[in-house]
């Protein structure tokens, strides 16, 4: 790093976090914002570029959040690689990195629960009960905490941007939710923290998630039936290698609702099994 340029601050607590900010305020500056988990990649890089283009200063939080992982989930082998994040995150330029610990976000005797019932039922929120209802909460914490003018997300977790696009209308939030598109590799596989996950013979099979949807998008749009080719979609995937399909459906692309009514956007998305990693995708249907 260049001598004159001043080494990124990580901040681990709310008071701290506030200060800083009142200081970039002072001076005049809007706040983009880009929650994460960290294992930072460059689909995290493409929000943190979309903030910078939106505002004047930018930070990024990691916070792996236990509140959203399910008993029997990752939460334990989640990727966590502070120092690599500290690096990559400096070189792009952000602002301030906000990393707070369990105890700083949920410290004794917490127990507000922000639950957007509707949105969050059905596609991952089957899955993964409870799921939803710790990424709402987290996310509604994180918002106050920093109240930006913007607040960016990836189209890769479409549930989830449509699960905090709602909480941030019925709580009077002011935030401008940006969602972002998803950051593929060359053969067309979402990136993913948990990407690492795969063996090098799982990595061959995972690039069909995002092809399988694409087939169905493209036979939406030829006028297909949208039960047959969710069906084509699952046998596909499973004759790829997918150890379980938890999903494939075609759902309104702005309320999430099930049968999407002619005319109306639509989107199709996915959840599947593949060695230790669940894979999530989703494509717009052209
Ligand atoms: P995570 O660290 O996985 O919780 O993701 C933090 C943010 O990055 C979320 O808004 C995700 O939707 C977004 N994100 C994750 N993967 C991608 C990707 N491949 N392209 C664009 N955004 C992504």
């Amino acid at each position: 790093m260049a001598e004159d340029v001043p080494a990124l601050t990580v901040v681990r607590d709310v008071q701290s976090l506030r200060r800083r900010i009142s200081a970039l305020r002072a001076a005049g500056k809007t706040i983009g914002f880009v929650p994460t988990m960290g294992a930072i990649h460059a689909g995290h890089l493409s929000l943190v570029d979309r903030a910078k283009a939106l505002a004047d200063a930018v930070i990024v939080s990691i916070f792996v959040n236990p509140t959203q992982f399910g008993p029997d989930e990752d939460l334990a082998s989640y990727p966590r690689k502070d120092e690599e994040d500290w690096e990559v995150l400096s070189a792009a330029g952000i602002d301030l990195l906000f990393m707070p610990d369990a105890d700083e976000m949920y410290p004794e005797g917490f127990q507000t629960d922000v639950r957007v019932p509707e949105v969050s039922a059905g596609l991952c929120g089957a899955a993964r009960p409870g799921h939803f209802d710790g990424v709402a909460t987290v996310v509604t914490k994180l918002l106050l905490q920093v109240l930006p003018d913007y607040a960016v997300f990836g189209e890769k977790d479409f549930q989830q941007l449509a699960v905090i696009r709602r909480l941030v209308i019925d709580l009077n939030i002011p935030v401008d939710i940006v969602g972002a598109p998803t950051v593929r590799e060359s053969d067309g596989l979402a990136l993913s923290s948990r990407n690492a996950y795969l063996t090098e013979e799982e990595r061959e099979i995972a690039p069909a998630l995002h092809r399988t949807l694409t087939t169905v998008a493209n036979d939406l749009a030829q006028g297909e039936d949208s039960a047959g080719c969710c069906e084509a979609a699952v046998a596909a995937l499973e004759a790829a290698g997918f150890s379980a399909v938890d999903y494939v459906e075609v759902r309104d692309a702005e309320s999430l609702a099930a049968n999407p009514a002619s005319g109306r956007p639509r989107r199709v998305l996915a959840a599947a099994h593949l060695g230790k990693a669940r894979l999530i995708d989703n494509v717009p249907v052209p």
